[in-house]
């Protein structure tokens, strides 16, 4: 195994293999290193892929050729309450078209892919790499030490992409030792094996069209969510869920899936279908606030592990965020090379680059949306006031009807209280 480079990327994760890529693109000696036998072999996520411009550049087929599921045409939000749904679906042929506005993938296949393209446009892949320690010179990195064949690996510059939990941005003294179980939540998944053609007379869906669903009212009161996305011929369904409240809570993240599994509505459109898999992951939903400090000497952090992900209810963004900044880590580090100086100063422009994207303007203008997802009355009492009221306006029954207004305002008085449901209204106006 060679020793020296002119950059390192520790992890061929989303941010990692997209940093590996365009450093390679640049003519840069990069290594790419893995801990997993292959890219996204224990990587797992919702399996929404959101549209991403920035690889759309590097790869103008972009949908021709990665190994996407199905384009997402479709998109749901469904209240739940134990025996009730009330959804409210946005469907448009504009999504139906490229370019299209977001693809589920399965993280195994569509990692391994992203690597791959990276090792052919120049980059040295090492799988089965594990990084556990930075070799420094003063504050300075320098490269890494891996768990393969005893090594050290040479480089001035280190891109860290090493996910959530980065022990690379840890041993750089670039985030805290602790990470805050109130700005993280974790995910449990099921991957259910299930006939295409059930699949697409289920949830409606002609060609590769697919569907995207969020579910709120499914964590019997912890703090979060529910998805389910449809893949060729398989589902992903799981939960997030806020850690802090699911340890107060007593609960286990896998009871709290199989409940919604069995869900009467969630039942009916698995049924007959095989469980594949169950996995689960680690999220950081502290959004902006949340942020590690981005650069060092000699080093840059993408993606999760620079807290490059954030949660709104309505979408969970994070693999577009991630793919974005290390395209942009690796345009900083190719044109800091051209200067001759790896410092955190000349590195400093990566933030530069990030707040002129998308990347951290959404991340600022979300930055209160943890607050409004702390509300608690979001994951019980507000969907029991929305299906409640639903089920009093379809009602019919013989008594008299009242006033759609009057109506709505009585159910929420009863489950919540005014008081509290202008404080929350307040909150969630001011947090989106
Ligand atoms: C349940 C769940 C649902 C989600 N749903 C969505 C969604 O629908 N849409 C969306 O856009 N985002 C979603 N996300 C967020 C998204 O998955 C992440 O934001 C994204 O994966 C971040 O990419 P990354 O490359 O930064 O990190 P990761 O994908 O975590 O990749 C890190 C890589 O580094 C490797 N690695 C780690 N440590 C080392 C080491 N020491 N040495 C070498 N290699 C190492 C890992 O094996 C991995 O390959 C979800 C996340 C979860 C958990």
């Amino acid at each position: 195994m060679r020793r020296s480079f002119e950059a390192v990327v520790v992890g061929a994760g989303p941010a990692g293999a997209a940093a590996a890529l365009g450093l390679a693109r640049s003519g840069v000696d990069v290594a790419l290193l893995e801990r997993g036998a292959f890219a996204g072999e224990k990587n797992m996520f919702g399996g929404l892929l959101h549209r991403m411009p920035a690889l759309e550049t590097v790869f103008p087929d972009f949908w021709d050729r990665a190994p996407l599921e199905r384009h997402v045409v479709r998109k749901s939000l469904c209240f739940l309450t134990g025996e009730a749904g009330f959804t409210v679906q946005f469907e448009t042929g504009a999504f139906d078209r490229p370019p299209y506005n977001g693809y589920t993938v399965l993280r195994p296949v569509y990692d391994a892919w992203l690597a791959e393209e990276a090792r052919r446009a120049g980059a040295t892949y090492l799988t089965r790499c594990t990084v556990d320690d930075l070799i420094l010179e003063g504050d300075a990195v320098r490269g890494v030490r891996v768990l393969r064949d005893g090594g050290e690996i040479r480089a001035p510059v280190v891109i860290a992409a090493d996910g959530v939990l980065s022990l690379t941005a840890l041993k750089a003294g670039l985030r805290a030792p602790r990470l805050d179980p109130d700005r993280m939540a974790v995910g449990v998944k099921a991957l259910i094996d299930l006939p295409r053609p059930a699949i697409e007379d289920r949830f409606g869906l002609v060609r590769d069209q697919g569907a995207s669903m969020e579910f709120v009212g499914c964590t019997a009161g912890v703090r979060g969510g529910g998805f389910l996305y449809t893949n060729r011929d398989s589902v992903s369904v799981g939960l997030v869920l806020h850690i802090g409240s699911l340890r107060d809570s007593g609960r286990t993240p896998y009871d709290l899936l199989n409940a919604f599994l069995e869900h009467p509505m969630l039942a009916k459109l698995l049924r007959g279908g095989r469980l594949l898999e169950y996995s689960a992951h680690v999220i950081p939903e502290g959004g902006y606030d949340a942020m590690p400090r981005l650069c060092g000497d000699g080093i840059l952090v993408a993606g999760d592990a620079a807290g490059l992900c954030y949660a709104t209810g309505l979408n969970l963004e994070g693999i577009n965020l991630a793919v974005h900044s290390g395209l942009l880590a690796a345009e900083t580090v190719a044109e800091a090379r051209q200067s001759g100086d790896l410092s955190a100063r000349a590195l400093g422009h990566y933030r530069e680059k990030l707040e002129g994207s998308f990347v951290l303007q959404d991340l600022k203008l979300f930055r209160r949306a943890p607050r409004m997802l702390h509300i608690d009355r979001l994951y019980e009492a507000y969907p029991e006031v929305i299906c409640g009221f639903m089920e009093r306006v379809y009602r019919i029954d013989g008594s008299p009807k009242r006033r759609l207004g009057k109506l709505l305002v009585g159910t929420a008085r009863e489950k919540v209280g005014l008081r509290a449901l202008l404080a929350d209204a307040l909150t969630a106006w001011r947090s989106v």
